[in-house]
């Protein structure tokens, strides 16, 4: 292999979403976005029951795609479009906030026992970010066997093998499922990649990484020897460098600060802009942004 920059490791900030802990790892300070990943939350793993549950109220998003994936339990996901749909682990929840959409994440009543999964954003575009709002649900994702393993593909394209699910940029998420050993997964070059580990750890570079940490791989690789010693479940998330500059502030990804005071008066006024979610869970609201008083 050339001289190529070494797996840069991060380590994510301890938060809370709903009754789960979560490790946020992304955006940091150190690293913004992957690609147009631009959010990504470790949630638990951590025990829900009828006492304490998830249970995000509803709650606005514009510019971004949440994507939901589970390594245990269920949540039940409303949104203001009429969805309602549990997602369990390997399946997939994508939701397209475009100009504004709200939705609901729960668990009382539904679930008890450990959760543990990741939710991820991924910024829109231009060409979509006004669009309309949508939610899809995928259950039948497909599978690339590795030489240790194998790699569901999520979103977007991996070895030429892609996800049906919506993908507005040119970006990769999967989940590896490794076994001892070596394995090798094809990158883009011209991509910049990062690795999460769910369980187990993985060496990367010679460097070892456990969960808690973002491995940021760069552009520039072709390929990717991950190994371990023992069983590991990694999420790999990539794509074409962002090139915008995105302005983040609570649930909102924009441009400007002036379409995210925009946005959060409409969700305040409750003018119609997000609709309503059928949810037994009360509407969350925060204070304007400190730009804005
Ligand atoms: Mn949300």
């Amino acid at each position: 292999m050339s001289e190529q920059s070494h797996l840069q490791v991060t380590e994510g900030r301890a938060a809370t979403v709903g009754a789960l802990p979560v490790n946020r790892l992304v955006p940091r300070r150190a690293r913004r976005t992957v690609g147009p990943w631009c959010f990504l939350d470790h949630m638990g793993p951590a025990a829900v029951s009828e006492q304490v549950g998830l249970d995000v109220g509803p709650h606005p998003h514009i510019g971004l795609q949440t994507v939901t994936w589970l390594f245990t339990g269920t949540i039940l996901h409303r949104d203001s479009l009429g969805s309602e749909q549990l997602i369990r682990p390997g399946q997939l929840n994508l939701m397209t906030a475009g100009r504004g959409v709200a939705h609901s994440e729960e668990t009382r009543g539904v679930y008890d026992g450990d959760v543990h999964g990741i939710q991820f954003w991924v910024a829109q575009p231009e060409a979509t970010r006004h669009g309309e709002p949508a939610f899809e649900h995928h259950d039948d994702l497909p599978r690339l066997e590795l030489s240790n393993g194998n790699a569901t593909v999520l979103v977007g394209a991996l070895a030429g093998l892609a996800s049906p699910a919506r993908c507005d940029t040119d970006h990769v998420g999967a989940e590896l499922d490794l076994r001892p050993g070596e394995s090798l997964v094809p990158l883009h070059p011209e991509h910049e990649y990062a690795l999460v580990v769910a369980t187990g750890s993985v060496q990367v570079d010679g460097v070892i990484l456990t969960p808690g940490h973002l491995g940021y791989l760069g552009t520039g690789r072709d390929e990717l020897a991950v190994a371990t010693s023992e069983p590991a479940r990694v999420m790999l998330i990539g794509g074409e460098p962002l090139t915008d500059e995105l302005v983040m502030w609570w649930n909102y990804v924009a441009r400007t600060r002036d379409e995210i005071t925009a946005a959060h008066r409409s969700w305040t006024d409750d003018d119609g802009r997000f609709g309503a979610v059928d949810s037994p869970l009360a509407r969350v609201d925060v204070d304007p942004p400190p730009w804005a008083h």
